[in-house]
Order: structure tokens, then sequence, then C-alpha cells
């Protein structure tokens, strides 16, 4: 998933669970299981590990980072919330997290992280190996829709 809707979904677990440390996991947790759900990022990240069309790749996670940013800054800056701040900033960390790594993994080639690479991966591509993936500005314009009622729940 984007990281947006990561973002989103750790806030949202933050706020509902109103401790730092429960909401860091679950957020964590979430991740992968939401990664799980195919959304269409399959051809661009492996036209990115066969060097080709890199800027799309690196235009994509730039677009996204900065989305996410606004979208939580938002989410938070508006409510008064104050008294909940750390749980979904540990959620959102939690939630966003692995694609931190993963993207260390990728920059730096660190092999000790190789393992979470593939455990990434493994719910990433879960579904999306056996049935495809689905068209990308379908799973953009749903994650969209989501974030977007979320913002209800919050
Ligand atoms: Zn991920």
């Amino acid at each position: 998933m984007t990281l947006t809707t990561h973002a989103t979904i750790g806030a949202l677990i933050g706020a509902a669970t109103g401790n730092p440390f429960l909401a860091f996991g679950a957020g964590l947790l979430s991740h992968f299981l939401v990664d799980i759900i195919p959304h269409g990022d399959r051809e661009l990240y492996e036209n990115h590990k066969r060097k080709q069309k890199h800027r799309r790749a690196y235009a994509f996670v730039t677009i996204d980072g900065i989305v996410a940013v606004m979208v939580i800054a938002l989410m938070t800056g508006f409510q008064p919330v104050q008294y909940l701040n750390a749980s979904i900033a540990m959620g959102v960390i939690g939630s966003i997290l692995p694609d931190l790594i993963i993207g260390i993994h990728e920059a730096f080639h660190i092999k000790w992280l190789r393992w979470f690479h593939r455990l990434h991966f493994f719910f990433h591509n879960m579904i999306s190996n056996r049935w495809g993936d689905v068209p990308l500005r379908y799973a953009l314009f749903a994650q969209a829709v989501f974030v977007i009622v979320a913002q209800r729940w919050f």
C-alpha cells in the first residue's frame, strides 16, 4: 500500500488504542496484513528492480511520502487529541516502519536486513503472486477513497 494508507491506518490504530506501545505493535502488524491486499505497485517495483523506469518509481515514492506527511498533519492538526499524540505518533511510526527498512535495505544492500525484505514481500506478494496484481490507478483511487472516508473514524 501507499505510505499514505499505512500512515492513516497507523493514526487510526493510535487513536483507538491510546497506548503508544500497543499502537506501535499493532501498527507494525497492520502493515504486513494490509500489504497482503493486491495494490497495484508490483510492476512499479519490478521495473525498479530491473533498473527500468526509475524516475517513475522515485517520483511515486516521493509524492507518496509528501502526501502521507500532509494527510497525517491534517488529521492530527485539527483534532483536540493532545492526550493521544504519543499513541498516534507510535501507530504511524509502526505502520510505516517496514517500508523504511525496505528502503534502507534497497539503498545500502545491508545483508542482515535480507530476512526482513523476504518477510515483507512474503506478505506483499501473497495474493498477487497467485492471482496477479490490480491496475495501479484503481488501487490508488480505492486508497484515496479509504483515506478520505477514514477521516470520519478518526
Ligand atoms: Zn510495505
